[in-house]
């Protein structure tokens, strides 16, 4: 049974902002997805811009045909510039929330470029993907492109160990997807999904289909394709329950991915 607004404002007054009771209470509402038609798309930093114009191209004319049929939030990743800056960074001893904040500038400088590639589409990079204008770009061009980063910045929450900051483009994605309430996930890299090893340098790494985030950690796998705490992120989610991994390499599947198809690695919640 739902609680009225009175009776849970009775017990948020009262309590600690964590007391089980409350927080079981603050849980009660049906959930609210506030963007349910669209899906977040993330293009890969390393995997994929900084290959150039033939990983990109290709990408953008997909992007262009699929936004008739799909609405998509496109984030971007950051990749090599960003692991310069970080070597640089963490050598001279600099923090996790400086990183941080080096990290996110390279993600806006591709969606500063994605932004351009598009814009003849009529299809805009916004600065901060936190809604204002977002809705109205979808509405109006079903596309808009974003910096994956998620803007933590100086307030990043450091990893148990070294200075690298451990939400990144992928889990910034991942959050956005998740906040409102997405209709899925689709992380655009440069393999065909998850392997059993990493097969830039294991050549009898075997493909992996479909995998649960447990079973990824009780194998092994946790820090691999996706960002490690990612993998938390997802099984706590509300709305997105399972991501997908696929080959933007290849033609056509970013597309198919978009339209619900199976072909890459998909990873579930449970
Ligand atoms: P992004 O460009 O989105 O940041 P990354 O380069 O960080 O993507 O992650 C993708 C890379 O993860 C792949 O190119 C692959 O080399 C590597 N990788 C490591 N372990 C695995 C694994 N077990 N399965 C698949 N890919 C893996
Ligand atoms: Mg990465």
């Amino acid at each position: 049974m739902a609680h009225t607004t009175a009776e849970l404002e009775a017990i948020l007054m009262q309590r600690s902002l964590t007391d089980a009771e409350l927080l079981a209470a603050a849980d009660k509402a049906e959930d609210f997805r506030i963007l349910p038609d669209a899906t977040v798309i993330k293009i890969g930093g390393q995997s994929i811009i900084d290959r150039g114009r033939s990983a990109v191209f290709p990408l953008v004319d997909e992007i262009v045909a699929a936004r008739k049929t799909h609405q998509m939030l496109i984030g971007t990743g950051a990749g090599t510039r960003a692991r310069h800056l970080y070597s640089i960074a963490a050598g001279v001893g600099l923090p996790a929330g400086v990183l941080s904040q080096l990290g996110a500038s390279v993600a806006d400088q591709n969606a500063a470029m994605l932004g351009q590639l598009l814009a003849k589409h009529g299809i805009s990079a916004v600065d901060g993907a936190g809604l204002s204008a977002v809705p109205l770009y979808l509405e109006e061009v079903n596309a808009v492109v974003f910096s994956g980063m998620p803007p933590y910045n100086l307030w990043m929450r450091p990893a148990a160990e070294g200075v690298i900051p451990p939400y990144r483009t992928d889990a910034g994605c991942f959050l956005l997807a998740e906040q409102f309430g997405c209709k899925a996930m689709i992380f655009v890299k440069d393999e065909q999904g998850l392997f059993t090893a990493n097969p830039k340098t294991d050549k009898n790494a075997k493909f992996i289909p479909k995998i649960s985030v447990d079973e990824m950690k009780e194998r092994g796998l946790q820090d691999s394709i996706l960002e490690f705490p990612l993998l938390d992120l997802l099984k706590a989610a509300r709305h997105v329950k399972e991501v997908q991994v696929v080959n933007g390499l290849v033609p056509g599947n970013m597309t198919r991915a978009l339209s619900g198809e199976h072909v890459g690695t998909i990873i579930t919640a449970s």
